[in-house]
């Protein structure tokens, strides 16, 4: 079980830089394993094309590593949201371009495109700044995602999605980067017209039924 995850996570990795969800050592991605009271988490430091499974590192709930490289300098963050979020068992953080474009702005991702639904939410909210990899941050972040959406920005940092699986987390964290692109873009050529909240609980009710995992996403 340890080692499949932790090669699903080295295989991600190399998902996050062949969609340009992220360059060089940038974000981080983990699995928790509740039954066996551990978490596997991308290592520091080294970049995801180099990753193999031994390098992912095992955490106890507490923090405590057994085996693999150091964890990622964000450690603090992914042990929170799986103390503070029962539900989630994969986290995946980024620093994709256009997501993290308006997390420099402080500025929420609205309802302009239905898949904001993917988040379980009507829109991205953004985290308020701390200084990376510190318990601050896992707090505050942990805090402003709150008890139901999947997705965060994360103020002057990234973009944060969570899921029951890793499918799910790597998938909500990659569309809601191409929302923010297509925001981004239509935003440059003039006003983008929003979803009401009745168009967006419809879409909710939509995503509920047949989850976010569609199929030309999905993992290969
Ligand atoms: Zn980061």
């Amino acid at each position: 079980m340890t080692d499949y995850k932790r090669q699903q996570i080295a295989d991600y990795g190399r998902r996050l830089l062949a969609d340009s969800l992220t360059t060089g050592t940038g974000g981080n991605i983990s699995i928790a394993m509740r039954a066996e009271g551990l978490i596997a988490i991308s290592p520091s430091g080294i970049g995801y094309n180099e990753i193999k499974a031994k390098d992912i590192s095992l955490l106890e709930f507490d923090g405590r590593q057994l085996e693999g490289r150091p964890p990622s300098s964000e450690w603090h963050l992914h042990l929170a949201l799986y103390q503070a979020r029962p539900e989630i068992n994969a986290v995946v953080h980024t620093h994709s371009r256009f997501a993290t474009t308006f997390a420099l702005l402080h500025e929420p991702l609205p309802a302009c495109h239905y898949l904001i639904g993917v988040a379980q939410t009507k829109e991205i909210r953004v985290a308020p700044y701390a200084t990376f990899g510190t318990e601050e941050l896992a707090r505050k972040t942990v805090a402003a995602l709150g008890h139901n959406d999947r997705c965060i920005l994360m103020a002057n940092h990234g973009l944060l999605a969570v899921g029951e699986d890793l499918s799910e987390a790597y998938n909500t964290a990659l569309y809601i980067e191409e929302v923010a692109e297509l925001y981004y873009r239509a935003r440059s050529l003039g006003t983008p017209v929003l979803l009401s909240d009745a168009e967006m609980d419809e879409a909710l009710i939509r995503f509920r039924s047949y989850g976010c995992k569609p199929e030309t996403k999905d993992a290969k």
